[in-house]
């Protein structure tokens, strides 16, 4: 049995391009906005997963592992992912030094809880349940005192995905989840202030969400590739964004950050895009599993090569059956019954 508990990798910019997109909302005349996209190149992906072997408990699962999975059943329930312990050791204006230990749990949490019992509420608990929209922020925690990042994603479609990260997990945050672009929005002081507005926005306008569901964000992203026109679709997408926060900002009762955050948006917009260069075309040619039910079927009783993490999808190559692509917030802490063969 193993479980994966985290994925790495290495990123390389690979372009910075400058470009002006025209925007217009209402009847208003059009104005310009200065865009910055930076692409990069994304490499060496690995799986940071645990075994339930007492001689070797950790294990980096490399591009190229081969994988086999039981037979009769490959994948189980979702398991408790422990706890963070985490120090702040000294904080400048620039930079953090952080002290962090995990500890892994393999405990299955009751029903439709994120943890165990046991894991509940430690501090990590706490953060993790706030981000999810429940519990508030607790002063005495230093999950609440790092500085978070407030970003949109985009699938290729008219639905804009708002989102936070505490900025420890830099880019990889958007390896674990299925993206196609994404717009950064604003570094926040706190996660508190970026969850306030993550959630006013997802509020206020027609275009954001905080969660659309996977089978449209997967359908988005396959067309959105299949069409190899980025340079448009950042038009698109910024287009969409801007409209979308204006559309929020003209509604009452907004936080106060909120405006200041719209009218640096219509100057300046970063945008990035993260791509596997070696996993874009078989990603397209990939069969995609949605879900847990369909990732089960396709791996019980065979023997999977990690190809490697690209826009969010794990790529395994099942040999004749072909590539399969599975989001990685499928395998995150889902127990496998599987072994590492190589
Ligand atoms: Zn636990």
């Amino acid at each position: 049995m193993l479980v994966v508990r985290a994925l790495n990798a290495m990123f390389r910019i690979n372009s910075v391009v400058r470009d002006d997109v025209e925007c217009r909302v209402g009847l208003l005349p059009p104005r310009t906005v200065s865009v910055v996209m930076t692409s990069y190149a994304v490499h060496n992906t690995q799986l940071l997963t645990q075994l339930d072997d007492p001689h070797s408990k950790w294990c980096l699962i490399d591009e190229g592992t081969i994988i086999r999975f039981n037979h009769g059943k490959a994948l189980g329930p979702k398991l408790c992912p422990g706890t963070v312990h985490l120090d702040i050791i000294e904080r400048t204006d620039d930079s953090l030094i952080l002290h962090m230990v995990r500890e892994e749990c393999w405990e299955e949490p009751p029903h439709r809880a994120p943890f165990c019992s046991r894991h509940f509420n430690t501090r990590y608990g706490q953060y993790v349940r706030y981000v999810f929209g429940s519990g508030r922020p607790n002063p005495d925690n230093p999950f609440f005192h790092l500085p978070a990042l407030l970003y949109t994603v985009f699938y290729g479609g008219d639905r804009l995905k708002v989102g936070t990260t505490i900025i420890i997990k830099g880019l990889r945050r958007f390896l674990e989840q299925p993206i196609y672009l994404v717009a950064l929005l604003k570094l926040c002081r706190n996660i508190e202030e970026a969850r306030e507005l993550e959630v006013w926005f997802s509020r206020s306008s027609r275009l954001f969400s905080q969660a659309p569901s996977m089978k449209f964000r997967i359908g988005d992203i396959m067309r959105s590739l299949a069409r190899r026109d980025p340079a448009k679709d950042v038009c698109r997408f910024v287009r969409s964004l801007i409209l979308a926060v204006t559309e929020a900002t003209s509604r009452r009762g907004r936080p106060g950050s909120s405006k200041s955050l719209a009218d640096q948006l219509w100057r300046r917009l970063s945008v990035i895009d993260i791509a596997h260069p070696d996993l874009e075309e078989e990603l397209l040619r990939s069969r995609v599993a949605v879900d847990a039910n369909m990732a089960d079927k396709v791996l019980a009783g065979r023997s999977a090569e990690f190809l490697g993490i690209a826009r969010g999808f794990v790529l395994l190559g099942v040999g004749s059956a072909g590539n399969f692509a599975i989001p990685y917030e499928v395998f995150r802490d889902r127990l496998a019954y599987a072994e590492i063969l190589s």
